[in-house]
C-alpha cells in the first residue's frame, strides 16, 4: 500500500495535483472554520508592524507585546517620531529588536512622508518599503485589503514538501509552484490553513500524522515509516 500510493505521488499529473489541494483545502476549512491570520490588530498598520515583529518570533508574544505600542503609538509619524533606542527596548522580547525597530521606523516615515500615513494596498509598492518583503506583503493584502495571497511562512513551506506539493525550498519557487495548484480565489484560505494545521497538528518535529484529518492525501504519510522525519 505505502509503496503504491508513493507511485501514485510521483507520477502525479497536474489536474490531479489540483484535485488533490481541492480535497486538502476543503478537509481544512472543516476542520479550522475560524482559520485566521492569528496576530492581534486593528488598523493596517498594526498589522504591517506586528508582521514585522513576528520575524522569528511566535505570534503570542508578539501579540502580548503590542497592546500598549498600539495604544501609544496611533500613526505612521508616531512611530516614526520614537526615538529608536526606545522601540529597541519595547521589542526586544521579539529578538532581532536592532533590525526590526529600524525597518518600523524606516516604514513609517516612508508612510507618513509619502503615502499620507496609509498602507498602500497593493501588492508591488507595499514589496518596495522598508521590511516588507513578499511574505508580509501577501499576508497584509490578503488580511487588509481582502485580495488573494498565498503566505508562505514556515509552516507553507513545511506542509507544502510533506504534503508532495512542491520539493522546492525557496519560498518564492514554492509561492509560484502553489498558484499553478490552488486556484487564485483560495490563496488566503489555502495559507490561513497551512497554518493553522502547522501549528495544530503537522508540528515541525513530531507530527501528529495518526489523527490528521488530511493523511490520505498526504504524501509524506505515505512514505514507510523508517524513512519518516529523515528528511
Ligand atoms: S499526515 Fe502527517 S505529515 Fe501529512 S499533513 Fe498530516 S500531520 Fe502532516
Amino acid at each position: 500500500m505505502g509503496s503504491d500510493r508513493k507511485r501514485d505521488f510521483a507520477n502525479e499529473t497536474l489536474a490531479a495535483r489540483r484535485r488533490r489541494a481541492a480535497s486538502v483545502l476543503e478537509i481544512l476549512r472543516r476542520t479550522y472554520p475560524d482559520a485566521r491570520c492569528e496576530l492581534n490588530w486593528s488598523t493596517p498598520l498594526e498589522l504591517a508592524v506586528a508582521a514585522i515583529l513576528s520575524a522569528q518570533c511566535t505570534d503570542k508574544r508578539v501579540n502580548e507585546v503590542t497592546p500598549p505600542l498600539f495604544k501609544k503609538y496611533r500613526t505612521a509619524a508616531d512611530w516614526a517620531a520614537v526615538p529608536l533606542p526606545v522601540l529597541e527596548t519595547e521589542i526586544r522580547s521579539t529578538g532581532f529588536f536592532r533590525n526590526k525597530a529600524k525597518n518600523i521606523h524606516a516604514l513609517t516615515a516612508i508612510l507618513a512622508e509619502e503615502y499620507g500615513g496609509r498602507l498602500p494596498d497593493d501588492f508591488d509598492t507595499l514589496t518596495q518599503l522598508p521590511g516588507i518583503g513578499r511574505k508580509t506583503a501577501n499576508l497584509l493584502v490578503a488580511t487588509v485589503f481582502g485580495k488573494p495571497g498565498l503566505v508562505v511562512d514556515t509552516h507553507f513551506i513545511r506542509l507544502t514538501g510533506r504534503l508532495g506539493f512542491s520539493d522546492e525550498t525557496d519560498p518564492v519557487k514554492i509561492e509560484f509552484a502553489m498558484r499553478e495548484i490552488v486556484p487564485e480565489k483560495d490563496w488566503t484560505a489555502w495559507s490561513h490553513a497551512m497554518v493553522f494545521h502547522g501549528r495544530r497538528c503537522c508540528f515541525a518535529r513530531k507530527p501528529e500524522c495518526a489523527r490528521c484529518p488530511i493523511s490520505a492525501h498526504c504524501r509524506f504519510y505515505a512514505t514507510p515509516p523508517k524513512k519518516k522525519l529523515q528528511s
